[in-house]
């Protein structure tokens, strides 16, 4: 592909790219494809002659639209937002077109001091206190990663490496096997699949522990199990709080477990993979009760922060602890630039992540962030009043863009009424079991969303709750 080409192909794309967005509500949110269809569309082995882009768009909108899921529909209402904007698709660009990667500041001296600004930047939009900021004179600071659910065993495995040389040092005779064994972490059951998963990858024991009527993990749950489990010879190392659980967005209590944390010396993660966002708004940073203990925090900037992903920002509040973990100790040059983040991380490189972020923050500036933020809360308040107002339903719990709700008749119901929104295709929502009941679970997602696109797809679960429920008095 010469230049000539390579400019008609990306006008082209941009073209695709820009009706795509701006028709999304005229696709049906979930594709009608079989399993399998697109190795039926597509050749078993790859051209021997390289073809022409305008084959590769034919495709584009033949085979690959018609399988796609439609995360950015205002009638998408599963799983959680996932981040796009027109600021964030050409920091993607942008990424691509320099397709520079760092490690250290030599290696791209940019990326790096780009990444440290950004992430600054995003901690005070979210009120993060000072001592995470890489520019604070302590040892605190933030660097840009794949997924919360890498976040998470980062977390995990530094907490697990301070807790075995704190072990260590107070009895010399101890083998690491013999300590590692006995390592254990705690999470709620209503913490996201993957936190059970880095326990998992990390070969820490991960116990999941109940939550009270609300959702939330309670100091005195955590109590209980570190109890147990010291009787029984085990050693907490780390816990992993939930700011926003993926099933109801619940809150664990941050200050009651913080305090218990500081005192067994256990390593407090936080994942606040999709609410993070909210604390912009001022009015939410409530949620921030308990921060002083708080060792590292994450939130997903490719969730809700209008963010493509990848982009999960990390801050901690000890980057030294993080270095005595995971940087080797025969490297002996000295550092031509601090922080180093890229022993903060997993990878030995980081892409140029740090323009989506920029590119978004600039355009769209905090007061557009949060504009979007409260936009969306506001519409799933108006969507609860909907649900309220009818004595068909009950909602069990609503937070940020996050509602659940209940049919009052039995769960056989329910299903059905979900069976058949599923296969009319018009909206996107969710079962979800919490505490033994079969909820309704309906998260406002996309930035396209309007007050009308709500009451649609009310509409749509209203109606079909009553089809249901006539064709069973009629049966
Ligand atoms: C979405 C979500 C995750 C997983 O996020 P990834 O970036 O895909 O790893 C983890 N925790 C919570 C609370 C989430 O909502």
């Amino acid at each position: 592909m010469d230049v000539a080409q390579f400019k008609e192909f990306a006008d082209a794309s941009l073209d695709f790219i820009a009706d795509y967005c701006e028709n999304i509500r005229q696709l049906p949110v979930l594709p009608n494809v079989e399993p399998g269809y697109l190795s039926r569309e597509f050749p078993q082995t790859a051209p021997q002659k390289g073809e022409s882009w305008k084959h590769i768009m034919e495709d584009i909108n033949t085979s690959i639209v018609p399988g796609l899921t439609q995360w950015h529909s205002p009638y998408f209402h599963a799983f959680f937002p996932t981040g796009q904007s027109y600021p964030a698709i050409i920091g993607e660009l942008f990424m691509a077109g320099i397709g520079a990667v760092a490690s250290n500041w030599e290696s791209s001296p940019a990326v790096v001091e780009l990444e440290v600004r950004v992430m600054d930047w995003l901690a005070k939009i979210l009120g993060l206190p000072e001592e995470f900021l890489n520019s604070s004179d302590g040892p605190g600071g933030g660097v840009i990663q794949t997924a919360a659910s890498e976040s998470t065993l980062v977390g995990l495995l530094v907490g697990k490496h301070r807790k075995l040389q704190e072990v260590k040092s107070s009895n010399p005779n101890l083998q690491d096997c013999g300590i590692l064994g006995k390592l254990v972490a705690y999470t709620s059951k209503e913490s996201n699949s993957s936190v059970e998963k880095s326990g998992i990858i990390a070969s820490v024991k991960m116990k999941l522990l109940p939550t009270d009527a609300d959702g939330s993990l309670r100091g005195s749950v955590l109590e209980e199990a570190i109890r147990k489990d010291k009787e029984d010879g085990l050693i907490p190392c780390c816990v992993v709080a939930s700011l926003g659980t993926t099933g109801t967005c619940a809150f664990d209590n941050i200050e009651e477990l913080g305090k218990i944390c500081q005192r067994e010396n256990m390593w407090l993660h936080i994942d606040a993979a999709y609410a993070g966002t909210a604390l912009s708004c001022p009015e939410y940073r409530y949620l921030l009760n308990g921060i002083e203990y708080v060792d590292s925090f994450n939130f997903n900037a490719h969730k809700w922060f209008l963010v493509n992903g990848d982009c999960s920002a990390l801050w901690f509040r000890n980057t030294k602890q993080v270095e005595d973990a995971f940087k080797l100790k025969n490297i002996v040059d000295l550092p031509q630039f601090l922080p180093e983040l890229e022993h903060w991380q997993i990878p030995d490189h980081r892409r140029f992540r740090a323009l989506k972020l920029w590119f978004v923050i600039r355009i769209y500036g905090v007061q557009g962030i949060q504009k979007h933020v409260r936009h969306h809360i506001s519409l799933a308040k108006h969507f609860r009043s909907l649900v309220e107002s009818d004595l068909r339903f009950e909602v069990i719990t609503s937070n940020l863009g996050v509602i659940c709700f209940k049919l009052r008749q039995s769960e056989a119901v329910t299903q059905r009424i979900l069976e058949n929104i599923a296969k009319r295709r018009k909206i996107y929502i969710m079962p979800y079991y919490y505490k033994k009941q079969l909820l309704f679970r309906f998260v406002i997602c996309s930035r396209f969303i309007t007050v009308e696109d709500v009451e649609c797809s009310w509409r749509e679960i209203s109606s079909q709750t009553s089809e249901v429920l006539k064709t069973l008095e009629e049966a």
